[in-house]
């Protein structure tokens, strides 16, 4: 599994795209970016999808759009879709965004697993950073979204944030194997045993 990251956007959010011979993701689009378009385009003979880790605007600012292109779904936790449209909530209106109001094709529950040709995905639902937060583990890789970040963890002062489902979420992160990377949606990589020792807020 090839994973590359490109930091989009006047907040440096991390767009992953994760490739293997049958499977091509964008995680997180973030802001409109060709590279992005260009990837799934050239990627038109394997399964692809897009996954949305959370319904911020500089998430799924590019989303509507990129499947607009691609012709590609769009798939995000049950509980932010239909923030997706909500302009307060997913931060649109507050920073400008005009993020037009869309819906993903498909809504993932906690514990749900799929796949997208050869890459098998477990969502984990996260609540905390937003009502729907997940993560999307792969193998070794947790795309955390803006859960947990290297020796941080994500804002609860946005509407919808609660900091106590957070502290949940982050316990349950902590949980896993601590050998596993954590691609989180802003900064740089880390994984769950360094956050276990270094993270200063959990
Ligand atoms: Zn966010």
């Amino acid at each position: 599994m090839e994973i590359k990251t490109l930091v989009l956007g006047h907040i440096h959010t991390n767009c992953y795209l994760v490739s293997t011979d049958k499977a091509a993701i964008v995680i997180d689009p973030a802001f409109k970016s060709a590279a992005v378009d260009d990837f799934l385009l050239q990627n038109s003979d394997k399964e692809r999808l897009i996954l949305l880790t959370h319904a911020h605007f500089d998430h799924i600012g590019a989303a509507p759009f990129l499947r607009e292109n691609t012709g590609v779904k769009i798939g995000v936790g049950e509980f932010d879709n239909a923030d997706l449209s909500d302009p307060a909530v997913n931060l649109s209106d507050r920073f400008h965004a005009h993020i037009p109001p869309f819906s993903a094709d498909i809504t993932f529950s906690d514990g749900e697993e799929f796949s997208v040709g050869d890459v098998n995905i477990k969502v984990l639902h996260t609540p905390g950073h937003t009502v729907g937060s997940v993560c999307y583990l792969t193998d070794n890789v947790l795309f955390a979204g803006d859960t947990l970040f290297y020796e941080s963890i994500g804002r609860t002062d946005f509407p919808k944030s609660n900091h106590f489902d957070m502290m949940k979420s982050l316990s349950r992160l902590l949980n896993l194997d601590g050998n596993i990377r954590v691609l989180s949606g802003h900064g740089p990589e880390t994984n769950i045993e360094h956050e276990k020792i270094y993270n200063p807020f959990i």
